[in-house]
């Protein structure tokens, strides 16, 4: 159907849309998709010229707000040597350098860097991992996963078995993918326990546990204490499970530490990265293993050996933008705009509390979210937001913002005014 917001969308869109099936989308009664055609710092210009504060980053990643400088000059510089390259028997300085950084500024020895190309995929590599990793130590029947309601971790087949069955996305699939054990997280003393006998009765099954660390982003803006991660460290240790971190939402300063696990001092076991990896200008995800994960995969044995290989893994123009995206984070003060952005989230969300309707406000880090009893008129939630000015996309019964990490007290505070007022306009 036509979006009464752009009455008069361009040819290329007017001619496109029927043929592009857009995710997550019912595509006979959700209205046309805006036309944006440029992006810059924190805003998004539609076709008609209108712009647009983003509250959601494209999906997490836009850290460093849109088309920054210094990651345009080094995703050029390399378009201009060398595009793309395979990496199976071959190797370039930008996934080579990228390898390096990543080894140095994750904790522990979290230092053997897999690429592949988005968020799900990595995750999956993860589960490989893990699944290998116990039958190259000769250990047999260790194929299974324990992972959390509220949780998220992907689309795909082996991804949405370890995301909540229940209020995720993928209940339709229920009989087509494997059955995981969705636990609850161990944020008090009586699921610790619980949690605890659990592993213990199931061990020798269990591959490994997976898990956001501090926030279930997609699962809806759950919060967790540090003290609940390393509750999972040492669940893990005691039962000798490895600890799969899910970092793709929570990873590159988004929570307030550069890693969420850093805030619990904790080191997983394999820890995955992707959104704001690339400063969110192109496609590039990695799952990340400790040494003692790596070593069980070497040997004369060619079968020891890990078997993925997506064909653009370690892709040199995403390496380069995720390179500049680090350099940025070194040479910026990203940490503390975060911690800017927080207080004025807790500040200017709190009111919200008052709203009829309004279940929760809570605020991580560069994470803002309104939780409400029950979602009203979505579509028109979100034509409402466009109106006012700002791009902030409601899901679940969350209203919510992760604004680039650059976004400026202003442009943070039209995002504020506006979910307060739509939250308000539409409960
Ligand atoms: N894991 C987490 C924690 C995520 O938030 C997401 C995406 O929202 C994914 C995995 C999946 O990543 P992708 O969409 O790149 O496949």
């Amino acid at each position: 159907p036509a979006n009464p917001l752009t009455p008069h969308p361009p040819a290329w869109l007017a001619e496109g849309a029927p043929h592009l099936w857009l995710p997550y989308t019912q595509m006979q009664t959700t209205p046309m998709a805006l036309p944006v055609v440029k992006t810059d710092g924190a805003r998004l210009t539609l076709a008609d010229g209108r712009e647009l504060v983003d509250g959601i980053s494209s999906w997490w990643t836009a850290a460093h707000g849109y088309n920054h400088p210094h990651i345009r000059t080094a995703v050029t510089a390399q378009l201009e040597k060398m595009p793309h390259v395979m990496l199976g028997g071959l190797a370039h300085e930008p996934a080579c350098r990228l390898a390096t950084r990543l080894s140095e500024k994750l904790p522990g020895d979290l230092g053997h860097v897999f690429f592949s190309e988005s968020g799900s995929v990595s995750v999956e590599i993860a589960m490989k991992i893990a699944v290998q990793y116990w039958i190259n130590k000769g250990v047999r029947g260790r194929t299974r996963f324990v992972s959390f309601k509220g949780g998220y971790h992907g689309d795909t087949l082996a991804t949405m078995s370890v995301c909540d069955p229940d209020e995720g996305m993928h209940t339709l699939f229920k009989g087509a993918i494997a059955e995981q054990f969705i636990c609850e997280l161990p944020t008090d003393a009586e699921k610790e326990a619980a949690l605890d006998a659990f592993l213990a009765a199931h061990a020798h099954e269990v591959a490994a546990v997976v898990t956001e660390p501090l926030v279930q982003g997609a699962g809806g803006m759950r919060f967790h204490d540090a003290a609940t991660l390393k509750v999972l460290r040492a669940l893990c240790d005691k039962h000798d499970m490895l600890l799969i971190l899910d970092e793709i939402f929570t990873g590159f300063g988004r929570t307030g530490s550069m890693f969420a696990c850093e805030q619990a001092g904790i080191v997983p076991d394999i820890v995955t990265l992707s959104k704001a990896l690339t400063g969110g200008t192109m496609a590039l995800a990695a799952t990340i293993a400790r040494a003692p994960i790596f070593e069980a995969f070497l040997g004369d044995d060619a079968g020891r050996a890990l078997m993925h290989g997506p064909t653009y893994t370690g892709n040199p123009l995403a390496c380069a933008a995720a390179n500049a995206s680090l350099d940025l984070f070194e040479r910026e003060p990203r940490l503390e705009q975060v911690a800017a952005i927080s207080a004025q989230l807790s500040r200017e969300l709190e009111p919200a509390r008052d709203i009829p309707g309004v279940k929760d406000v809570r605020v991580k880090g560069a994470i803002g979210a309104i939780e409400l009893e029950r979602m009203g008129d979505l579509n028109l939630m979100k034509r409402r937001f466009v109106e006012e000015g700002v791009w902030i996309r409601p899901f679940g019964n969350i209203v919510y913002t992760t604004p680039p990490l650059v976004t400026g007290e202003e442009d943070l505070a039209r995002l504020t005014s506006a979910m307060l007022k739509i939250t308000a306009e539409t409960t």
